[in-house]
């Protein structure tokens, strides 16, 4: 199979193609707009492998998808504007890519008559439960721009499918974390920020919770979902573990040597969802399950980040220097 994958040179677009070309003998074309989000460097380990190939591309420019999609048997759609905060500050990038790209998307995997294709979206489109869990059949009720784009461009898939049969499936992960994620997001930034020595932003009282899903272990579902999901169908993922931020930091704190000393409180980010869970039960009817404990799995990640200083360290001084400016 040939698989066109938007957005692999994120974070979990980069262990998807990563997962995918480890463990199929399918090829792979990434189509990636390299925003600050999206690094090459993400995907260096692979450039050998003659399976891949890499297209630089903006997922809102229809001739360009349409090059990329062509003879593509599957697509796999990860690129979005990915971070909550800054879908706060400046909302109108996510309409643009998660809504309009995503349109366009489908729409040429319509014209191109593609056999599948997966849109890869988040537990953040439910919005927030403070008991049990959300199924597939709950409503949305997002809440940040990041979310209601997410939100948004869920339904339009499920409106290509609903109206041109297009084969589209919708996978809802709760947050991933593990190797190649950018140092803005939580788990990297506070791993990056302690093994240097520097205090980590803690929002709030520190007691929103999240549930933790390592990124192979989306990938496989997500790639489960592409070979063996129904379309039309959406497919919630979940780590299976529940921690409170306090948690998780704690947690971070001791992988990195640090004291309790090192959590500077800041006030909490506008309309922070408490807690989000999503039930996985439909997945997991489908054959998985999540293979990552949550503590070996976390060490192996902040042991990951000490040891490729080479990947975060120019991406984490670039967002700086843009801070600073
Ligand atoms: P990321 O920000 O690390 O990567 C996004 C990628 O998309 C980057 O490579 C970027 O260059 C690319 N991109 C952005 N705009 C583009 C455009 N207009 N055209 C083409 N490429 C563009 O994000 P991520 O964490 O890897 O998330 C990937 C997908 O998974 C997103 O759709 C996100 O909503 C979803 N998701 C992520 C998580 C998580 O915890 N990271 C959890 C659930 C769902």
């Amino acid at each position: 199979m040939r698989l066109l994958v938007t957005g692999g040179a994120g974070f979990v677009g980069s262990n998807y193609v990563r997962w995918v070309l480890g463990h199929t003998d399918d090829h792979v074309v990434v189509y990636d707009a390299l925003t600050y989000a999206g690094h090459r460097e993400s995907l260096q380990d692979l450039d050998d492998d003659p399976r891949l190939v890499f297209i630089r591309g903006d997922v809102c420019d229809l001739a360009g998808v349409t090059a990329a999609m062509e003879g593509c048997d599957a697509v796999v759609h990860f690129a979005a504007e990915s971070h909550v905060d800054r879908s706060i500050v400046g909302p109108d990038a996510f309409v643009r890519t998660n809504c309009d790209g995503t349109n366009v998307v489908c729409d040429v995997a319509r014209q191109l008559q593609v056999d599948k294709m997966v849109h890869v979206s988040t537990d953040e489109v439910y919005g927030s439960i403070s008991e049990g869990s959300f199924t597939e059949a709950d409503r949305l009720a997002p809440r940040s721009p990041y979310s209601a784009t997410k939100a948004g461009s869920d339904l339009i898939a499920l409106a290509y499918r609903a109206t041109f049969d297009l084969p589209v499936m919708v996978t809802r992960s709760s947050n991933n974390y593990g190797p190649y994620q950018h140092p803005e997001k939580l788990i990297p930034r506070f791993t990056t920020n302690l093994l240097d020595g520097l205090t980590v932003p803690l929002y709030g009282d520190g007691l929103n919770v999240r549930d933790w899903c390592h990124v192979r272990d989306n990938c496989a579902a997500i790639d489960l979902v592409l070979r063996r999901g129904r379309p039309g169908e959406i497919y919630n993922i979940a780590g299976g573990r529940e921690l409170t931020n306090r948690e998780l930091t704690d947690r971070l704190l001791a992988l990195c040597g640090r004291d309790q000393s090192f959590i500077q409180p800041v006030a909490d980010r506008l309309g922070h969802d408490r807690r989000y869970s999503v039930d996985a039960a439909k997945i997991t009817s489908l054959g998985w399950m999540p293979r990552e404990d949550l503590d070996e799995a976390l060490a192996a990640t902040v042991a990951w980040y000490r040891d490729n200083r080479w990947w975060w360290e120019p991406i984490k001084q670039a967002v700086m220097a843009k801070e600073s400016s």
